[in-house]
């Protein structure tokens, strides 16, 4: 194995990549695996996809990407066989924003090497959408568009299970507390993540895009941080 990867329900991983501590989540079903958002790199995307084969013995058929972000999106570039799904504003990073993705990866810390081999290869995304079920074989997941906050095209994906899982993305961080930037909507983030709560239901696991796996309780305690970040 390549990476760690943490249990939530059956047939549904995720893990923290070493690199920015971004989350890749991993849900598997009879025919197809599902990643959502795919690291920074092709070095780690190709370790991702050989950890797949060996936890689920099956391929990477779908990649949802929850946002824009470089350290999100850029590893999928390895997955070429993958169908990507993706917010409209996504696609139009992926092709005419190629040179901001690559700026900001590089102002973080990335390899420009392993960024422009990424760009390179950057595909188109085949599916742009702003919700949605992907039927994985016997087993359908949940693509929907909660609302702005981090970013104003924010995706998060729901698994049905004895607890729902809830991937995500930045809408939700546990290692730091949430980035804001030129992309986010503080004033509706809070009432975003309202609808979040809501996928997972109140005992709902929810994954960030950086950090632990919370509660709805910590949901609602960053729901109050961003509410106090906003009035202040
Ligand atoms: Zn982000």
């Amino acid at each position: 194995m390549n990476y760690d990867w943490e249990p939530l329900g059956e047939g549904v991983w995720r893990t923290r990549l070493p690199f920015l501590d971004v989350t890749v989540g991993l849900v598997s079903g009879r025919t197809h695996a599902l990643l959502v958002d795919s690291g920074t790199t092709l070095a780690e995307a190709r370790g991702i996809e050989a950890d797949v084969a060996a936890l689920t013995a099956r391929r990477v058929g779908h990649i949802v990407l929850t946002h824009s972000h470089f350290d999100h999106v850029l590893g999928c570039s390895w997955f070429n066989e993958a169908e990507i799904h993706c917010a409209p504003e996504v696609a139009a990073a992926m092709t005419s924003g190629r040179a901001h993705l690559r700026e900001d990866a590089i102002r973080y810390g990335a390899d420009a090497d392993d960024v422009d081999q990424a760009i390179a290869a950057m595909p188109v995304p085949a599916h742009q959408v702003s919700g949605g079920d992907i039927d994985l074989g016997g087993r359908t997941v949940s693509i929907r568009r909660p609302g702005r906050g981090h970013t104003d095209h924010d995706l998060i994906v729901t698994v049905p299970g004895r607890h729902t899982v809830v991937f995500c993305g930045d809408l939700v961080e546990q290692s730091g507390d949430p980035v804001i930037d030129a992309d986010s909507d503080l004033e509706a983030w809070p009432v975003t993540l309202e609808a979040v709560l809501a996928a997972g239901g109140e005992d709902g696991v929810f994954v960030p895009g950086h950090g632990a796996v919370v509660d709805a309780h910590f949901i609602r305690l960053q729901q109050r941080w961003l509410s106090a970040w906003s009035a202040s």
